[in-house]
């Protein structure tokens, strides 16, 4: 039995850490047993977090949240949280491989997976031409010629990097107005192996074994047109990864976790939520971060209003438990944050 379990090893699930390890209670943070750190492991350069003027990794940015949560006693568990049962005043957290473990408040830091296209071909071929990780892949396409479809920060920002490998990136967008930011479009706009195709929209992925193209419309004129391409990436935003607890809490229409105005109070009683999971607007490393910090302030106060039997029994239970800030990983040992070393078969199990 522990006081706070925290699932997810994002900005938000660290920084939730950090906080409530600081404070005392010592959490147990469900980290996945595979991607290690979220969503920034596949990102390069991170120029806009505050404290880095000449920006950092995007992995070494998450080890350096690790090690801050560690440094003040998180206990982190390298394995995948399979389901939750969150109703009650002990939440329950089944693992894959570590076994079952018990908290009094939950904080739900699951972050959000790739948006897909969803159009025909997209289950066949990914692996086999279509991508979601420019860092993961890129270099599977040493020069070729590569679609990215999406007009915000994602898609400019894949394509640039892209551009390390290929001969030739096309960004695909199904209309004219862009979501990126103008440092990121100024900087795609002004790379000559950038080229752009807008208003229009991927009906199809072409090929059987491997892409070969994409069957595309105009979206003003509605004329189909085939382009070949050996590579697509696809960077068209995410959703949140409710997955895990939908049927037990309430969402919002969007499809993020719903709190209580700007607290990270869910619609159940003890569970908490920080970072994307929650946020279809803002989705920075910086904002999952202080959203982390809320969770941990909320989740204090709300261990504050519980009864002294249970906490009584959560240090009973601490004083039989080990020393050890973190247990092994489940499966593989995970040396490295770094995305390509912890699994450099990504291309190939995409
Ligand atoms: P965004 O939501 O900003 O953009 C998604 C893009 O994909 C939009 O252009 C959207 O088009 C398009 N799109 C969505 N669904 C489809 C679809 N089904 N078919 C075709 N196109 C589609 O997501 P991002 O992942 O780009 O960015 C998310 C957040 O992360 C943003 O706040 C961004 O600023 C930030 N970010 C920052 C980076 C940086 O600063 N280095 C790097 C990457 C992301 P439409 O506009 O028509 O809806």
């Amino acid at each position: 039995m522990r006081n706070v379990a925290i699932i997810g090893s994002g900005p938000a699930g660290y920084t939730a850490a950090i906080y409530v390890a600081r404070a005392g209670l010592k959490p147990v943070l469900f980290t996945s047993a595979v991607t290690v750190g979220g969503e920034l492991m596949n990102t390069t350069d991170v120029e806009n977090f505050p404290g880095f003027p000449d920006g950092i990794l995007g992995p070494d940015l998450m080890q350096k949240f690790q090690d801050q949560a560690v440094r003040f006693g998180t206990e982190l568990v390298f394995d995948d949280v399979e389901s939750v049962e969150l109703e009650g005043d002990i939440k329950r957290i089944h693992t894959a491989y570590e076994g079952d473990y018990e908290a009094l408040a939950v904080i739900l830091a699951t972050g959000s997976a790739y948006r897909r296209l969803g159009v025909p071909g997209e289950d066949r071929l990914s692996g086999r031409g279509i991508s979601w990780c420019a860092t993961c892949d890129g270099a599977f396409f040493r020069e070729q010629h590569i679609a990215v479809i999406g007009g915000g920060d994602s898609a400019m920002e894949e394509a640039l990097f892209l551009t390390r490998f290929a001969d030739r990136v096309t960004i695909i967008h199904r209309s004219a107005n862009f979501r990126a930011s103008q440092i990121m479009l100024d900087r795609a706009r002004s790379n000559e192996k950038i080229e752009w195709l807008t208003d229009a929209k991927v009906l199809e992925y072409l090929g059987e074994t491997s892409l070969e193209g994409l069957r595309l419309e105009n979206t003003q004129t509605g004329e189909q047109f085939d382009r070949e391409f050996t590579g697509t990436f696809v960077a068209i935003g995410h959703d949140p990864r409710t997955e895990l607890f939908s049927d037990q809490l309430d969402l919002t229409e969007t499809g993020v976790v719903a709190v209580e105005g700007r607290s990270s109070r869910t619609s159940l009683p003890g569970v908490f939520a920080a970072g994307d999971v929650l946020d279809d607007q803002y989705r920075q490393a910086i904002t999952a971060a202080g959203s982390g910090t809320v969770a941990a302030l909320d989740v204090e106060e709300y261990l504050g209003t519980l009864d002294r039997e249970l906490l009584a029994r959560v240090a009973e239970d601490a004083s039989g438990t080990t020393d050890e800030a973190t247990t092994e990983p489940a499966s593989e040992p995970v040396i490295s944050l770094n995305p390509i070393a912890l699994n450099p078969s990504s291309f190939a199990d995409k």
